[in-house]
């Protein structure tokens, strides 16, 4: 022990060369001391559980897993493995009735079970284009092909949660579905500004999941009802099919107004709110002079997809050096927007779109700092702030089918009150302060 401080002491004050020298100095030259020797702990031979999959235990073999490229095809990636076209002849011909090999998507995975033999040579080959769908073809020994589609259960589910951070986070801290914030804030696109969320926003929701499996999700169904509460102010979503528009839901509160507004809040999803309409911005660049803004930015990085926020006609989609790339959509006799700064635009004049149609990426051509797409509002001709404007209703529920709608949501209301939030709510503060932005 001595000896080795002594060593380390000395090879510090060495170049690395000498360093691995020393060492092989000391090394050579050391005689057997009386230190203990470590015991040799001897270990049982325990086997590794088995790793089931696709119906083999992948620990019997070697497995290799890549992904279809351009050109390949099933006969083209045997040969790439060392099976030589004669035997993939035999292979085609036995499993043409378990299993369509033509259809190999660019991109899909395949798995390729070698023997763990001398000479390994593959023994299966297991094509996976999703999750509940793939074949398998057994190369060698009794060949055969077997094609399985595993059945996806949809499975009821209830969450809450309060936002101490952002909707996101809150949803991820509970091991909650990601894809359930977008939904989410998709109900609610229309009455909550998710931009603004306060400390203490929580929420309730009833949704379906898809599953394979029971425990592997394939992602959100739908969201049946849900109860958001922001800024002290509660709102239900109950989704309701119109008899007179089947296939066709909306989300509609507990006294029968439907969510969806003719307007979207944001053109983009999941941005964050640069700059805001403000007649009385100041800007230091220019001598802190007012240089109103009119507009609402929208930072969102480059490619990110811009939406068109309701219903209308293209009535411009051209280039400006301040503007851009830019498009103008005629809404209505009252409402017209735009949509400045993009990359690319997708619409061209006299096009019809619909609320959430692309109609461009942002981009940051023309008079700008940075990617972000900036959102003009006018209401008869006159430039307002999307965000304080009573945006009109889309398509409420008629008076003959309130009754329906009232029994139908009922015992949903009664479920949906009757989730506890799973975290103590925190004092609510109402000054924006606490506003939260979302990424
Ligand atoms: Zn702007």
């Amino acid at each position: 022990m001595q000896r080795g401080a002594l060593k380390w002491t000395f090879c510090n004050f060495q170049t690395f060369v000498w360093l691995l020298g020393g060492m092989f100095f000391f090394v050579g030259c050391q005689t057997p001391t009386n230190t203990p020797v470590d015991e040799v702990e001897v270990l049982e031979e325990i086997p590794d559980p088995p790793v089931m999959k696709y119906g083999f235990n992948l620990n019997d073999y070697e497995v290799v897993v890549k992904k279809i490229r351009r050109g390949d095809t099933f006969g083209s990636l045997l040969e790439n493995h060392g099976i030589d076209y004669p035997e993939v002849y035999q292979v085609l011909t036995k499993i043409k009735n378990e299993v369509n090999v033509r259809k190999l998507q660019i991109g899909k995975p395949y798995t390729l079970l070698y023997s763990k033999d001398t000479i390994p040579t593959p023994k299966v080959f297991i094509y996976q284009p999703d999750i509940s769908n793939y074949w398998v073809v057994q190369l060698r020994d009794s060949i055969y092909g077997q094609t399985i589609s595993k059945p996806i259960k949809t499975i009821e589910q209830q969450a809450s949660g309060t936002i101490y951070s952002s909707l996101y986070e809150t949803m991820q801290a509970q091991n909650l579905n990601e894809a359930l914030t977008y939904y989410l804030s998709d109900v609610y696109a229309w009455s909550i500004d998710f931009f603004r969320l306060q400390k203490g926003d929580r929420f309730k929701v009833i949704y379906t999941e898809k599953f394979v499996d029971d425990t592997i999700s394939v992602g959100i169904d739908r969201i049946k009802a849900a109860y958001f509460e922001n800024n002290g102010q509660p709102l239900y979503a109950f989704e309701f099919e119109s008899p007179k528009l089947p296939g066709m839901v909306d989300y509609f509160d507990d006294s029968a107004k439907n969510l969806r507004r003719a307007f979207l809040q944001a053109p983009v999803k999941f941005s964050r709110i640069s700059s805001r309409y403000n007649l009385k911005r100041r800007i230091a660049y220019y001598g802190n002079r007012i240089r109103p803004h009119k507009g609402t930015d929208f930072a969102a990085s480059v490619g990110t997809p811009i939406m068109a926020t309701a219903n209308g006609t293209v009535v411009k989609s051209s280039y400006t050096r301040g503007n851009g790339n830019y498009v103008t959509i005629q809404h209505n006799n009252t409402y017209s927007t735009q949509y400045l700064h993009m990359k690319k635009r997708k619409v061209r004049v006299g096009d019809f779109v619909q609320q959430g149609d692309v109609i461009g990426w942002v981009g940051m051509t023309g008079n700008t700092s940075g990617p972000h797409v900036c959102y003009r509002f006018w209401k008869r001709g006159r430039q307002v702030d999307p965000f304080k404007q009573k945006l009109p209703e889309a398509e409420p529920i008629s008076n003959d089918l309130k009754q329906e709608y009232f029994a139908f949501i009922e015992p949903i209301k009664e479920a949906l009150d009757c989730i506890s939030f799973d975290l103590e709510p925190i004092t609510f503060q109402s000054n924006n302060d606490n506003a939260i932005t979302q990424n």
